[in-house]
C-alpha cells in the first residue's frame, strides 16, 4: 500500500473534470480529515443523529449488509459536505438526500454530498452499503469495533471527528446463539429462525470513536456497580480465573465508580454501565460508553497472580473508568489533546488507589509506574512533547505513547503540588461541568485553572506540556569542620534549547540511625538548600527521595555501599532507578558494576515492586548492555543469586518474579534441568503458584534455546483447552521453531495485513523471533521490519507502530543493528518525522549500548 501522506502528492489534478473541481468544498477532499475539515465541517453541522442497522452473519467471510440513516442540521449550504468513507464505493448501493436518490461521488476517503440536494435545517441521508471491515475485529464466532481515533469512517459513513458528537441508533441482526454488547441498553430483541435482531435505545452523546458494539459467542455475567446495573461479556472458560475474578471485577469497577462520582461530584454520566473481556485485544482497554472493552487476560487472574498484576488490573479499570468523564463526558476538541483525556484518566486512576494504598505505597506506584517509562522516551532524540500538533487525524496514531500515557501524570502531579489539591479539584470541577457533553482544549482547561491560582500557568506549561526532554539536576556541596557549609542544587537541560523545569522534590540526608529529610522547590537555574546549612555531614545523600521530582538524578558517591540498608521501600526504588538512569548517561556507574550490584540485593529487597523493577533493569544489563562474552561470564553467578534469593524470600509472588527473571536469563545446564522438571511435571517450585500461561512461557523459553526435547510446543499445545489461547500459541510457535526457514517464513507472512491483524499475538512472537540468542540470524529481518513500518502505521491500531519496533529492535546491542537503523534513516531522509521519531525512541537504548560497550 502507497502510504496516504503521498498520494495527496501523487494525484494529479487534471484528473478531475471541470464539474468535478467544483465538487471540491472548501476545504479540498484530502485523504483523512484534516485540521481545516473538522473545522468546516464544525461550524456548519448540529444535531447529528445516525440510525444504524447491520445484518452479521455467522460466518466471517460473509459480507455485513448495512443500513444508514443520518440526520443533521445544516447552517450553511454554499459549499459540498464531505461525508467520510475510507472504502471502496462500490460498497455503496445506493443513496439519498432528502428523498432524493444522487449519484455516488467519492473522493480520497469521501463522499460528497452536493449543495443542491441539501438544505439549511434539518437534512436526511440514507445510505444501503456494504459495511467496510477495517476496525471490525472479525474473528471465528466474535467481532468488536475499535475506532478510535478515526476508523469508525472505515466502516459506515460518518463524520469522524471528536467534536461532532452524536447520537446513534443501532440495530444488530445475529445469529442466535450469540449476544451482543453496546453503548446503549437494549430496547429490545426479536427472533426469527437462526436469527435474532437486537434494537437498542438511543445512545447519549458520544464522539464517533466513542461509538461501538461487540457481538458473538460469549458469557453474559451480570450484576452492580455502584448501584448501576452493569452487563459483561466474557469467554474465558477457566473456572478457577472465574470464580476467583468475577467478583473482583465488579468490586474494582464499584469503588472506581464511585471514588469518581464523588471527586467529580458528577455522578455516572450514561444511561448504560457494560464491558466485554475480549482475547488478545490490542490495547489494555477502551473507554467505550456501556462497552467498555479490556484484554481478557488483563482481568482474568488467578491465586498465582503477582502485586503487579493485580496492580495493573486496578488501574486499567481506573483508567477506563475515570474516562467516562475525563474523554468520554467532556472530549477533546482535536486529537491533538489526546493526551489530556489520557493524563486524566492515568492521574486519576492513580489518585483513586491513593486511599486504599497510604501515602508511601502509592509514590511506590506512581514512582515505579510512571518514571521509567516516561524516561525512556525523553531521554532519547526522538522525545516528543505532551501536546503535539495534529494536521489531519490519519496521523493520530502517531501522538499515542509513554509521553503521554506516562510523563503526562508526572506532569498533572507537579500541577496539583504547585496549585494545591483543593484548588487542582475545583478547577477541575469547574472545567467538567462547564463542558459537560461537549468538547474543551487543553488551553480551555489552563484558563479555569489560572483563575484558581497565582502560579503563572502559561509559564509552567510551557516547558511540562508544549516541549520534550527532562533536566539533569546536580549538586555542589561544601563542607566546614564538618558541617555542611553550601549546598547548592542547579539543572540543565539534557540537549536542546537552555530550560529549566520549575518543580518540587525532596532530598533527605542519612546519619547513622538518623535522617533529614528536606524540601527543595526549584524555580529556576539554581538554588541554594538554605536549610542544609550547618547540618553535620552526612553519610550520604538521597535525592528526590520522595520520588516525586522529575530528571536525570545525581547518585551520591557513597549510596552503592548503603543501598539496601534504606529502609524507606521508596528509598530504594529511587536509588535503583537514578542508578540505572545514570548508568545509560554513561559517567558515573558501568553497566558491569551495576549487574553485580542489582544482583547481590535481590536477597535483601523484600517489597514486591521493587523486585520486579529490579528483575526488569537485571534483565536489561544482561541481554542489552552486556556483551556476549560478559553474559556467559556472569550468568552462572546471577542464576545462582535469582535462585538463592527466590528460595529465601517468604512471599509467593516476590518467589515468583524472582523465578520468572531465573526463567529470563538461564543458560546453564543447571538451570535447564530445574526448568524442564518444573515444566514437565508442572510442578512449581514450593511457595509458588504457576497458571497454564505461566507453564506455556516456560515451553517457549525453553524452546528458543534449542532445548534437547524436540517435543516440548507440541506437548505444551496439547495441555491448552480454551480455543482462544491455543489460537494464540499456535500463532507464535514458528516464530520459536529451532528450524530457522520455518522462522523466516513466518517473518515472511507479517508482510501481509491478513497475518498482521492480532497484533497482540504479533508482539509476543517478535519478541521470541528477535529473541537475543537468535540475533544472529533474526538480525536480517531488521530492514524489512523497517520498511514495513509506514504501512503499519496505516493499517495498525494506535499503539502498533511503536510496539511494532519495540518488539522488532528492543533486544539488540550490535554496531550491526544500529548500522541498519542508521542506514535506513540516512537513505530516507524525508521520511514522515512522526515515524522517524519513534525509531528513535525505540533505538535509543541500541545506540547507548553499542556506545557503553565500546
Ligand atoms: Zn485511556
Amino acid at each position: 500500500m502507497i502510504p496516504a501522506y503521498k498520494t495527496i502528492f501523487l494525484l494529479p489534478l487534471f484528473l478531475f473534470s471541470c464539474s468535478s473541481r467544483q465538487l471540491v468544498s472548501d476545504p479540498v477532499a484530502e485523504n483523512g480529515v484534516s485540521r481545516a475539515l473538522a473545522i468546516y465541517r464544525k461550524s456548519v453541522l448540529s444535531g447529528i443523529h445516525y440510525t444504524l442497522e447491520l445484518d452479521i452473519p455467522k460466518q466471517r467471510t460473509k459480507a455485513i449488509v448495512a443500513h444508514e440513516t443520518i440526520k443533521f442540521q445544516l447552517s450553511a449550504v454554499k459549499l459540498p459536505l464531505q461525508l467520510d468513507f475510507k472504502e471502496n464505493p462500490a460498497k455503496i448501493s445506493w443513496l439519498t438526500i432528502n428523498g432524493q436518490k444522487v449519484q455516488v461521488t467519492h473522493q480520497n476517503e469521501h463522499l460528497i454530498l452536493m449543495p443542491e440536494f441539501l438544505r439549511k435545517g434539518n437534512n436526511e441521508i440514507q445510505i444501503q452499503f456494504q459495511a467496510g471491515e477495517g476496525a471490525l475485529n472479525r474473528n471465528q464466532d466474535y467481532l468488536y469495533t475499535l475506532f478510535v481515533p478515526d476508523r469508525a469512517r472505515t466502516v459506515f459513513p460518518c463524520f469522524d471527528q471528536p467534536d461532532l458528537k452524536a447520537t446513534y441508533t443501532l440495530t444488530l441482526r445475529l445469529p442466535k446463539e450469540w449476544s451482543a454488547i453496546a453503548n446503549a441498553g437494549l430496547k429490545d430483541s426479536v427472533s426469527e429462525q437462526s436469527f435474532k435482531t437486537y434494537h437498542y435505545k438511543t445512545s447519549d452523546l458520544l464522539s464517533t470513536y466513542l461509538f461501538a458494539f461487540a457481538a458473538g459467542k460469549f458469557q453474559l455475567y451480570q450484576n452492580n456497580v455502584n448501584g448501576h446495573p452493569a452487563d459483561f461479556l466474557y469467554r474465558e472458560t477457566d473456572s478457577v480465573k472465574l470464580r476467583s475474578s468475577l467478583p473482583a471485577i465488579f468490586d474494582i469497577h464499584s469503588s472506581s465508580l464511585k471514588y469518581f462520582e464523588d471527586w467529580t461530584t458528577i455522578s455516572y454520566p450514561f444511561q448504560k454501565f457494560g464491558f466485554v473481556a475480549i482475547p488478545d485485544f490490542q490495547f489494555g482497554g477502551m473507554e467505550h460508553p456501556g462497552a467498555i472493552q479490556y484484554k481478557a487476560s488483563s482481568l482474568f487472574l488467578d491465586a498465582g497472580a503477582t502485586k503487579d498484576q493485580l496492580n495493573a488490573r486496578n488501574n486499567l479499570i481506573a483508567h477506563e473508568t475515570a474516562h467516562m468523564w475525563f474523554g468520554d463526558l467532556v472530549t477533546m476538541d482535536w486529537f491533538s489533546d489526546v493526551w489530556m483525556k489520557e493524563v486524566f484518566a492515568n492521574f486519576m486512576a492513580d489518585k483513586s488507589a491513593e486511599g486504599q494504598d497510604g501515602n508511601d505505597n502509592y509514590s511506590l506506584k506512581f514512582l515505579i509506574d510512571h518514571f521509567p517509562a516516561a524516561y525512556a522516551v525523553d531521554r532519547t532524540a526522538g522525545a516528543n512533547p505532551i501536546r503535539q500538533p495534529l494536521d489531519n487525524l490519519k496521523d493520530a496514531g502517531t501522538l499515542y505513547g509513554s509521553i503521554i500515557y506516562h510523563k503526562a501524570p508526572i506532569m498533572m502531579q507537579q500541577l496539583e503540588k504547585l496549585m494545591g489539591k483543593d484548588k487542582f479539584r475545583e478547577g477541575v470541577r469547574e472545567y467538567l461541568h462547564k463542558f459537560a457533553n461537549s468538547n474543551a482544549s487543553w488551553p480551555d482547561l489552563i484558563r479555569i485553572l489560572d483563575r484558581h491560582t497565582s502560579v503563572d500557568l502559561e509559564k509552567w506549561n510551557k516547558v511540562w506540556v508544549n516541549e520534550n526532554g527532562r533536566p539533569v539536576i546536580d549538586y555542589a556541596v561544601t563542607y566546614q569542620g564538618g558541617k555542611i557549609k553550601r549546598l547548592m542544587i542547579n539543572q540543565k537541560a539534557e540537549y536542546g534549547l537552555h530550560r529549566v523545569w520549575p518543580q518540587t522534590f525532596e532530598l533527605t540526608l542519612f546519619y547513622p540511625g538518623l535522617v533529614k529529610v528536606l524540601r527543595a522547590n526549584l524555580k529556576g537555574e539554581n538554588l541554594e538548600i538554605k536549610e542544609a546549612e550547618g547540618l553535620n555531614k552526612p553519610l550520604f545523600m538521597l535525592f528526590n527521595s520522595g520520588g516525586e521530582g522529575y530528571g536525570l538524578w545525581p547518585v551520591d558517591a557513597q549510596l552503592s555501599q548503603h543501598l539496601f540498608d534504606l529502609e524507606k521501600p521508596l528509598h530504594r526504588s529511587v536509588a535503583y532507578i537514578s542508578l540505572y538512569e545514570q548508568m545509560l548517561n554513561g559517567k558515573t556507574v558501568r553497566p558491569s558494576d551495576l549487574l553485580i550490584l542489582f544482583g547481590k540485593g535481590l536477597e535483601k529487597e523484600h517489597e514486591e515492586l521493587n523486585i520486579k523493577l529490579l528483575c526488569g533493569y537485571i534483565s536489561n544489563i544482561y541481554w542489552q548492555f552486556s556483551s556476549k562474552n560478559e553474559r556467559v561470564k556472569i550468568s552462572g553467578e546471577l542464576e545462582g543469586e535469582l535462585w538463592a534469593a527466590m528460595l529465601q524470600q517468604k512471599n509467593g509472588n516476590n518467589k515468583k518474579q524472582l523465578f520468572k527473571a531465573y526463567q529470563d536469563v538461564f543458560l546453564s545446564q543447571t538451570a535447564r534441568n530445574r526448568l524442564y522438571q518444573v515444566w514437565k511435571n508442572q510442578k512449581a517450585p514450593v511457595g509458588i503458584t504457576l497458571s497454564e500461561d505461566d507453564y506455556t512461557s516456560l515451553a517457549f523459553s525453553l524452546a528458543v534455546r534449542d532445548d534437547a526435547d524436540g517435543s516440548i510446543l507440541t506437548k505444551q499445545e496439547s495441555r491448552i483447552t480454551n480455543p482462544d489461547r491455543k489460537r494464540r500459541f499456535e500463532f507464535i510457535v514458528p516464530a520459536v521453531s529451532g528450524n530457522k526457514n520455518i522462522r523466516d517464513e513466518f517473518n515472511s507472512s507479517l508482510k501481509y495485513l491478513a497475518n498482521r491483524t492480532k497484533e497482540s499475538n504479533v508482539l509476543a512472537a517478535l519478541y521470541y523471533l528477535h529473541h537475543p540468542l537468535r540475533q544472529q540470524y533474526s538480525i536480517d529481518y531488521l530492514p524489512g521490519s523497517l520498511v514495513l513500518l509506514e504501512e503499519i502505521q496505516a493499517t495498525g491500531d494506535i499503539f502498533f507502530p511503536q510496539s511494532w519496533l519495540q518488539a522488532n529492535f528492543g533486544a539488540y546491542q550490535s554496531r550491526e543493528a544500529a548500522d541498519i537503523v542508521r542506514g535506513f534513516l540516512k537513505s530516507h531522509p524525508n521520511y514522515n518525522p512522526r515515524l522517524k521519531a519513534k525509531i528513535l525512541q525505540t533505538t535509543d537504548n541500541l545506540f547507548k549500548a553499542e556506545k557503553l560497550s565500546d
